[in-house]
């Protein structure tokens, strides 16, 4: 019998966990009973500081079944720490990584696990496409976002790709080795290659409980990945600075050729301090930009680890990695 380990993150989520672990129960009967290669299954719940009954709920379940393990954060680290101890302490042969709230539907799993056995692939990712249009304003910085950390992998992440993926522990391995501190998952997983087949679904709604995300939230995930993953903005500033260097050639030039011809009225004056002005605008901007990832790096040369557990089910577990 081969070994599948779940991983949960799980931040807030009192409401969520039963629901989940009756349908995670159903899921892991259906593995048990497969034909050919049979699966247990091991519920690794790591609780990301949940203020709520989520801890208390997650070691009632681990009380009475054996196969739920958990790690509980000393805070909230947030939910690619949470997916990283989940990865550095999965013991099955395959691992997958879901949400609590259900948007990352357990019932595709079987299906998921025969791709896998097919034997052409070495995870399959689950993409959710929209079923009713989404918000205009959301679609187009999604649009955005994938097209310029795209240019920063080997491979696209496909549109509606999400964290949930079925992967073999080979890629699990790899993707423990990649300690960088600020972590971008889905940019990770097509930095490291292999075989991957994605997997569409039709989105749904979270079962119950509330989301972690907001406009401003989603908005800052987006920069962050894009500042952990991709150098497209210094490469822009740079290409700024070149364009704005030649156009102040010509304008120095035209300014010269104009005081010759005749007096420079106030009107130029005033035209030239707003241009001096919008510069110095960009110039903080690009400061900024280089700022940033100065920043990141700082946070990288650190060395911290990626969480700290006060807590786990299993003395064997790392409880600060
Ligand atoms: N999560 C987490 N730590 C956080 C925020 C979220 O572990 O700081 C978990 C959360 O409990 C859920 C998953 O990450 O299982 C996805 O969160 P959410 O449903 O809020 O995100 P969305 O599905 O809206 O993108
Ligand atoms: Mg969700």
């Amino acid at each position: 019998m081969k070994k599948i380990t779940l991983i949960i993150p799980c931040y807030n989520e009192e409401e969520m966990i039963h629901l989940l672990y009756k349908e995670l129960c159903a899921v892991a009967k259906k593995l048990e009973i497969r034909e050919n290669v049979q699966y247990e299954t091991e519920l690794l719940f790591i609780d990301d500081g949940s203020k709520d009954r989520t801890l208390k709920f997650i070691k009632e379940l681990a009380m009475d079944d054996d196969r739920v393990e958990y790690i509980s954060f000393s805070r909230n680290f947030g939910k690619e720490a949470a997916m990283y101890a989940g990865f550095c302490n999965a013991t099955g042969d395959y691992v997958a990584v879901l949400d609590a709230d259900m948007q990352d539907p357990p019932s595709l799993l079987p299906e998921m696990v025969n791709i896998l056995e097919g034997g052409d692939y070495d995870s399959v990712a689950a993409r959710r496409v929209h079923k009713e249009g989404r918000h205009v304003i959301h679609s187009c910085f999604a649009k955005m976002f994938y097209k310029i950390i795209n240019k920063s992998l080997p491979e696209d992440i496909m549109e509606g790709a999400r964290d949930f993926r079925l992967m073999k522990r080979e890629i699990v391995q790899v993707i423990i080795e990649m300690k960088e501190s600020n972590r971008f998952s889905k940019g990770i997983f097509e930095w490291i290659g292999f075989r991957n087949c994605w997997y569409e679904y039709e989105s749904v709604e979270r079962a119950a409980g509330t989301t972690k995300w907001n406009f401003r939230s989603l908005f800052r995930y987006s920069l962050d990945g894009i500042f952990n993953f991709s150098s497209a903005p210094l490469n822009l500033i740079f290409g700024m600075g070149i364009i704005f260097v030649i156009n102040s050639i010509v304008l120095i030039a035209a300014i010269i050729i104009i005081n010759l011809t005749g007096s420079v009225s106030l009107y130029e004056f005033g035209l030239l301090i707003g241009i001096i002005i919008l510069f110095n605008g960009l110039q903080l901007l690009c400061l900024g930009i280089i700022g940033h990832y100065i920043s990141k790096i700082y946070q990288e040369s650190k060395h911290r680890p990626h969480y700290v557990a006060r807590e786990t089910s299993d003395e064997n577990m790392k409880k600060i990695f």
